[in-house]
């Protein structure tokens, strides 16, 4: 049940009260401590983590129009913007061993066109999972047909090839249509502009991972033709490939992005990409199915960066007893333990001795402290009859209080 927003609120301030003066700074304090579920064996962060990481701020590009390449994400590592300047992010695809080739393919009214029978052309910089987004356009003179027409390709870390061809009514073998995953995938639909137009093609790439020669990861991509979905999350079964079925292979750690020539004039402009971060199976310590060794490195981690903000705090205060116990979500650690006991029972003892108008006055502290300690009992960081609980309780009930209790109680 999603709290009302009286209680959010209440807890959103209460959570203010307890809020260190400054933070370290890759934490956001924002939100209220202690309070959704807690981490656990597989899951690092509680539910609603104030300390989990703030997405970073990134300003969104605009939409391309015919005639207007529009412009990429703040984020996106710009591969090729229509200008000459850009063609030297890219050289001739020669082969392994053979020295790097400035390519043939020609900057033409702010589009990167094939050069037909120079050879494919490659990007010098490498790269692997990625948001990637490229417009194409096909040659408004229509010649050929099946995969004579409009044909190019993408081919994500050089190896596997979402497929560039002029498919507007022009039937070919469905998986080597525009938007396939060639000789792997057909599209699902085919949302294709006439020759001539540009189409934009935005991927989610996954590349395969192995381990200790065991594929753990298949690998996935997942295609926008147009905005329309084509490819969802499609698995690699290997690279793909020209009349063989395709196999499982090792893909590098990287590898270039390359555009194919196949004979055909194709234009290509505002091609950009995005780097995504690590999946869990490759180390990365967001979303579900983590390890537990990367769910305990990350947990260790968070704790040790909050005692160190606790630290920073006046010794004794309750902004520093709630600082350290706050550590105790993430890693249990005796000597944090010990000195959250001692500022507890001492501050549990202070509570008691206060005349009714001075304990009102500090209503707010001592609910939160109170439900600092019930968040740790529930949670089994703190003993369940933990004495400095049943202590707070009492004043509450004393005062009055609402105390917002039973709803962190098991
Ligand atoms: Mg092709």
């Amino acid at each position: 049940m999603p709290p009302t927003s009286r209680l959010f609120r209440r807890a959103a301030v209460a959570a203010l009260l307890a809020a260190p003066a400054a933070g370290l700074a890759q934490f956001h304090v924002t939100g209220p401590a202690f309070y959704g579920d807690a981490p656990d064996a597989t899951h690092p962060w509680s539910i609603h983590d104030r300390n989990r990481p703030q997405p970073k701020r990134v300003e969104p590009g605009t939409p391309s129009l015919p005639g207007q390449p529009g412009k990429p994400p703040s984020d996106a590592i710009v591969l090729f913007d229509g200008t000459e300047a850009s063609l030297a992010k890219w050289e001739a695809d020669t082969k392994a061993g053979e020295p790097a080739q400035p390519t043939k393919w020609i900057v033409k009214d702010g589009a990167l066109e094939c050069v037909p029978k120079s050879g494919y052309i490659r990007t010098k910089e490498q790269f692997a999972d990625c948001q990637l987004h490229v417009e194409w356009a096909a040659p408004k003179n229509v010649q050929g047909d099946s995969q004579g027409r409009g044909n190019s390709g993408i081919f994500l870390m050089g190896l596997a090839e979402v497929q560039v061809l002029d498919n507007y009514n022009n039937p070919t073998y469905a998986d080597g249509s525009a938007g396939s995953l060639y000789g792997i995938n057909p599209p699902m639909v085919h949302p294709l502009h006439p020759p001539g137009e540009y189409q934009s093609v935005d991927i989610i790439f996954r590349r395969p991972v192995h381990k200790d020669g065991q594929l753990v990861d298949p690998g996935y991509v997942t295609v926008f033709i147009n905005g329309v979905l084509v490819q969802d999350h499609t698995p690699l079964e290997g690279p793909g490939g020209h009349l063989r079925r395709s196999k499982p292979v090792v893909f590098p750690a990287k590898g270039p992005l390359k555009l194919q020539d196949h004979g055909n004039p194709v234009r290509f402009r505002n091609i950009w990409y995005r780097p995504l971060p690590p999946r869990p199976i490759e180390g990365g310590t967001d979303g579900g199915f983590l390890t537990a060794e990367a769910t305990a490195a990350k947990r260790k981690e968070t704790a040790a960066s909050i005692r160190a903000d606790a630290a920073k705090l006046k010794t004794g205060s309750v902004a520093h007893m709630l600082r350290l116990a706050e550590s105790l979500i993430y890693e249990k650690d005796a000597a944090a333990w010990t000195q959250v006991e001692k500022l507890a029972v001492a501050y549990a003892a202070e509570v008691k001795a206060l005349a009714s108008p001075a304990a009102e006055a500090r209503k707010g502290e001592i609910t939160n402290v109170t439900k600092a300690l019930q968040y740790l009992a529930k949670f089994d960081l703190a003993p369940k009859n933990f004495a400095p609980i049943g202590v707070l309780e009492g004043v509450a009930k004393a005062q009055g209080w609402d105390l917002p209790a039973k709803q962190n109680k098991k």
